[in-house]
C-alpha cells in the first residue's frame, strides 16, 4: 500500500457503490491515462507518415509460432471512450493527423506487405501442418495459420470498411491460388459488430470466402458475472448481444473462440479461480472455444495505476496450478470445431509489450526457472496432456518449489497436494462495490503522480519496434 493511503469501507448503502457511479470513476480514470498517453505518443513519434505495416506478434502454435496481425487504420471507439479497463490493444503512436486523408487504403498496403513477407512470418517459423485441426477446405499441401484483427474488431466499419474487409480476405484467396497455400484465419471481432454484419447480409455475402480461408472467429467476453464485466472491466457488452453473436458464429460454421479474462483489480487469486469455475461453466453450455487471457500489466492502464500504489499485485506463477484443473475439466460441445483442444491461455505475449506479466515483474517472488516451467507445463497440457500429465508434473514442480523456499508463498499449491479444492476459503469481508470503491479513491489520488512518473520514463527511452 502506497504511503499515507489508509482503507476504509463505506456501508453498503451508501451513493458511493451505486455500480453506474463506480462505472463512471473507471472510464473518467481511464479516459485522462489514455489521453495522457496519446499525448506522449504525439510528442515522441513525430515522424510517421502513415501505417505501412501492421503491427505483428508471434503466439507458440502446434507447428511453430503463428502471427498476430493488428491492421492499424483509427483508434478503437471503446479505447477512445475509456471501456476494457486493463486494454491498451489501440494504444499505439499514430501518423500526425490529416482530417483530409483516407485512412484506409493503407489497409490494403498493410495486408500486402504482409504477404510478401510470407517466408519470414510464416514459411521458417512452422511446417504448415496444422495437426489436429479439423480444416474444412484443404485443396494444398500446406496450411498456415494466423490472427486478424483491426485495431479492435474486424468487423467494425469505422476500422475496416465492408469493401475493405472483402479486399482484405480476396487478397489472401488470391495469396492461397497463386502459391498453392491454404489459410486457417482467426478474425478478432466485437460481438456487436458481428450481429450487424449478419443483419445486414454481409455474413452471407462472404460465405464463400469465409469457409475457403476455414475462418473461425474470437470475441471479448472477459467475464460472466456482470458487475465484473460491465463496471471492473467496463466491457459495455450486454449478454444477450454476445449470446446472439455466438448463435450467428455457429450458424456460419465459424468455431466461437471466447476471451476469459483472468483477473480483475478487487479480486484476490482465489476468487479469480471461483470466477473463472464460474466462466467456464457458462462458456461450456455454449460449446465455445475459450481464450483464457492472464492479466498483466499495460502502462497507462488502471491496473497498472494501482499496481503502482501498492494496491494490486499480479497472481504469482504457481497459481497456474489452481487453473490448469479447470481448464482441464472444460470440455464443450462444439459440432463444427476446427481448432482441436478446447481452450488456449494467453497474456504473457502482447503487442504493446507490457511492462509485466505474471512471470515478469517487479514484485514477482517465484524464482524464474519455476515459473517457465508452470508456463511450459500449461503449453504441454493445452497439446494433449491429460490429468496424468497434471499430477505428475505437480509432485516434481512441487519439489523444485520447496527447494526455492516457494511452497510459503503458494496456497493454491499447497491446497491441490493436499488435495482440497482450491476454490474453497473464506471470501474476505468487504464488498466488491466496497473494494472498488476504496480502490478508485486511492487511484483518483495517485493519478496525476502516476502520470507524471509514467511520462517521465517514457520521454528518456523511446518505445522498442515491434516487427
Ligand atoms: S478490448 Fe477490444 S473493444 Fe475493448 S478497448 Fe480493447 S480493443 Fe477496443
Amino acid at each position: 500500500m502506497a504511503e499515507g493511503t489508509t482503507l476504509s469501507f463505506p456501508s453498503d448503502t451508501s451513493d458511493y457503490l451505486a455500480h453506474d457511479g463506480l462505472k463512471k470513476r473507471i472510464l473518467s480514470i481511464s479516459r485522462r491515462l489514455r489521453q495522457a498517453q496519446t499525448h506522449l505518443h504525439k510528442t515522441l513519434h513525430t515522424d510517421l507518415t502513415a501505417f505501412a505495416q501492421a503491427d505483428i506478434y508471434f503466439e507458440p502454435g502446434p507447428d511453430g509460432d503463428y502471427p498476430i496481425v493488428a491492421l492499424r487504420s483509427v483508434p478503437c471507439s471503446y479505447y477512445l471512450h475509456g471501456y476494457c479497463t486493463p486494454c491498451a490493444y489501440s494504444a499505439r503512436p499514430r501518423p500526425s493527423s490529416d482530417i483530409r486523408q483516407d485512412p484506409y487504403p493503407a489497409l490494403l498496403k498493410q495486408v500486402d506487405n504482409l504477404l510478401s513477407r510470407f517466408d519470414e512470418l510464416f514459411l521458417h517459423r512452422t511446417n504448415g501442418q496444422l495437426p489436429g485441426y479439423r480444416i474444412r477446405q484443404r485443396k494444398h499441401d500446406r496450411i498456415y495459420m494466423l490472427q486478424l484483427a483491426g485495431e479492435s474488431s474486424f468487423f467494425s466499419d469505422r476500422e475496416i470498411p465492408p469493401d475493405y474487409r472483402r479486399n482484405i480476405l480476396d487478397r489472401f484467396l488470391q495469396f492461397s491460388n497463386k502459391h498453392h497455400v491454404d489459410w486457417h484465419l482467426m478474425l478478432e471481432v466485437r460481438p456487436e459488430d458481428l450481429v450487424k454484419a449478419s443483419e445486414s447480409g454481409e455474413l452471407d455475402r462472404l460465405q464463400p470466402l469465409l469457409e475457403t480461408l476455414n475462418v473461425v472467429v474470437n470475441m471479448g467476453f472477459e467475464h460472466d458475472d456482470q458487475f465484473l464485466r460491465q463496471v471492473i472491466f467496463a466491457k459495455n457488452l450486454d449478454q444477450n448481444v454476445f449470446l446472439k453473436a455466438i448463435s450467428i458464429a455457429k450458424h456460419h460454421g465459424l468455431d466461437p473462440g471466447v476471451f476469459l479474462f483472468a483477473g480483475a483489480f478487487i479480486l484476490t487469486p482465489r476468487e479469480v479461480l471461483q470466477q473463472m469455475a464460474h466462466g467456464l461453466a457458462f462458456l461450456e453450455t455454449q460449446g465455445v472455444f475459450v481464450n483464457v487471457m492472464l492479466p498483466n500489466l499495460q502502462a497507462f492502464t488502471l491496473p497498472d495505476l494501482l499496481y503502482h500504489a501498492d494496491l494490486y499485485n499480479l497472481p504469482e506463477p504457481t497459481w497456474l496450478l489452481g487453473l490448469m484443473p479447470l481448464l482441464l475439466d472444460y470440455a464443450p460441445k462444439r459440432s463444427d470445431g476446427v481448432t482441436p483442444g478446447h481452450w488456449f491461455v494467453g497474456g504473457v505475449v502482447a503487442e504493446p509489450a507490457p511492462d509485466g506479466t505474471i512471470v515478469n515483474h517487479p514484485r514477482l517472488k517465484c524464482p524464474q526457472s519455476l515459473a517457465n516451467q508452470l508456463l511450459k507445463l500449461t503449453h504441454d497440457l493445452r497439446l494433449g496432456g491429460g490429468q496424468e500429465m497434471f499430477k505428475k508434473a505437480c509432485k516434481k514442480l512441487y519439489q523444485t518449489a520447496k527447494t526455492a523456499s516457494m511452497a510459503c508463498h503458494c496456497p493454491v499449491f499447497n491446497d491441490i497436494l493436499r488435495g482440497c479444492s482450491p476454490l474453497e476459503g473464506d471470501l474476505p469481508v468487504p464488498t466488491w462495490p466496497q473494494r472498488t470503491h476504496q480502490a478508485l479513491a486511492i487511484a483518483e489520488t495517485q493519478l496525476d503522480a502516476y502520470l507524471t512518473k509514467k511520462s517521465a520514463e517514457a520521454l528518456k527511452v523511446r518505445p522498442r519496434n515491434i516487427l
